[in-house]
């Protein structure tokens, strides 16, 4: 029987509501054996990659030639319930060279169910001029595509529907949206999130919970999340408490030389406030009502702010 295992079980979900007709989930070799009985005992179909992607400086590789420690070796699990759909996708999968970009993304989105939007918008993002140019911006996510996409997606203050945030981890969703309400994952994700609340309402609950925090991106993978946030017109926000998040879909970076001294300074502002202001110049924390630190801001993405509702 399946637990609560956010970030892995909306993709069984979505296979067993025919949301998807396969899934990818990636797991280390000691996370196997545990998700892999699982699997079984839900009657679903799967093999395993023949290689592995690895954590280093750069993010996510598929260089198998850098021996690294296992727990760093990441496998892809192919998912369906039937072995025929598990056998088309990890020969897609391994064609990846052999495709055009356009081709195998196409291919690949079909299969894993995504929002064909969503998948045509990935393929055009991903060579726009306003793309390549706005990732130099961000130095410290220029090395893995999708962290930077997902900003990219999104306008500083704009309201993103909590169903959608992906921007810490766990998430309820694998794909990359083309936009911050997309309906097409948003019918999705409100059919699998009507399963979860009538199976587990408590762990669904609390997920839900961490899904409906508003985010303020401060750099070097670094976001303060607010509980409670309100809005309080022209563009301020009150909140009752904040967190500091190191996003964990790259805490194995984390050895890597990402400094986070600077956000945290910004951190400690809003811990000690409990009001701020957002503009595209600055950030106004208050205390109070009173004023006890402005941020200025050096591009569009630096104190980026997410509005979850
Ligand atoms: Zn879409």
């Amino acid at each position: 029987m399946i637990g609560f295992f956010p970030g892995f079980i909306n993709e069984i979900i979505g296979l067993k509501l025919n949301i998807r007709r396969a899934s990818i989930i990636y797991l280390r070799k000691d996370q196997m054996i545990f998700f892999l009985r699982l699997l079984k005992s839900e009657n679903l179909f799967y093999e395993v990659s023949d290689f592995y992607r690895s954590f280093n400086s750069l993010g996510y590789t598929k260089d198998v030639s850098e021996i690294k420690p296992s727990n760093s070796q990441i496998y892809s699990i192919y998912i369906s319930k039937d072995m025929e759909t598990v056998k088309e996708l990890k020969t897609l999968d391994c064609a990846r060279n052999t495709l055009t970009s356009e081709d195998f993304f196409l291919k690949m989105g079909a299969l894993l169910g995504y929002p064909k939007c969503c998948t045509m918008s990935y393929i055009a993002k991903l060579d726009s001029p306003d793309f390549l140019n706005d990732s130099k911006l961000c130095p410290e996510l220029s090395d893995d595509v999708e962290p930077f996409l997902r900003l990219f997606n999104v306008r500083n203050g704009e309201k993103v529907n909590y169903l959608l945030n992906d921007f810490l981890f766990p998430h309820l969703r694998q794909h990359i949206v083309c936009n911050y309400a997309c309906e097409e994952s948003i019918k999705q994700l409100v059919k699998i999130t009507d399963y979860l609340k009538k199976k587990f309402p408590i762990e669904y609950s609390s997920f839900e919970y961490l899904l409906k925090q508003s985010l303020m991106y401060v750099g070097n993978r670094c976001f303060v999340s607010f509980i409670d946030l309100k809005e309080m017109g022209n563009s301020i926000y009150s909140y009752s408490m904040c967190t500091f998040n190191f996003n964990k879909l790259f805490e194995q970076n984390s050895q890597n030389g990402f400094k986070i001294d600077e956000s945290y300074q910004i951190f400690k502002h809003f811990l000690e406030g409990d009001s701020f202001e957002n503009s595209s110049n600055s950030v106004k924390i208050f205390k109070d009502k009173k004023l006890i630190h402005e941020q200025f801001k050096r591009h569009k993405y630096d104190c980026f702010f997410i509005h979850v509702i």
